[in-house]
């Protein structure tokens, strides 16, 4: 599946200067999203993945059918305030802006097998985020999954430890 025609660049947005990776063209192709999220899913499965977890918002729209499909439990990764219950919160910088994550106490626990997943890897920050959300709970990452990385921005690096799929570079 060639991913790349279904991506659209645009210049300048949200901000001057970013290349915005637009993935509403793939997820609005029935064929191209379940071939995405088929692969995520063989790469969940692989890594016996217990867990599926995905950072507000696209990563709701890859990281829910991907636990789905293999009937393991979704977890949302939420801005401040809306989680109802106990959280770990954590701060980090954007490519543009910053940004503070929260997951509840209780989503992960001791010895889960967690793949995280998000539409786009960049500056690598939601993703360390993340991960220390999942550490802090006592999970275990198993993997990582994007459907785009901007290598540019050597968000790689930042997480280098973990076995990562990605469907597309930049
Ligand atoms: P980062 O924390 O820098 O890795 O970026 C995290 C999130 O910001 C990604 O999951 C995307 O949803 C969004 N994002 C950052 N840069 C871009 C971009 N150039 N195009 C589209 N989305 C982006």
């Amino acid at each position: 599946m060639d991913y790349s025609k279904y991506i659209k660049n645009v210049p300048d947005f949200p901000v001057e200067g970013i290349q915005f990776k637009d993935i509403t063209p793939l997820i609005g192709n029935g064929k191209a999203f379940k071939a995405c999220i088929d692969e995520f899913s063989d790469f969940a499965r692989e890594k016996k993945a217990t867990k599926i977890v995905g950072p507000d918002a696209r990563g709701f729209i890859v990281g829910a059918p991907v636990a789905y499909a293999l009937e393991l439990p979704f977890i949302p990764i939420r801005k401040p305030g809306k989680l109802p219950r106990d959280t770990f919160d954590y701060d980090y910088d954007l490519e543009y802006g910053s940004n503070s994550l929260s997951m509840h106490k209780d989503a992960i626990e001791q010895g889960d097998r967690v793949i995280i997943t998000d539409d786009l890897l960049a500056t690598g920050g939601t993703l360390e985020a993340t991960i220390k959300l999942v550490e802090e709970a006592g999970g275990q990452v198993v993997g990582l999954t994007f459907i785009i990385e901007l290598l540019e921005l050597k968000g790689r690096e930042r997480v280098g430890k973990y076995p990562i799929k990605v469907l597309l570079k930049y």
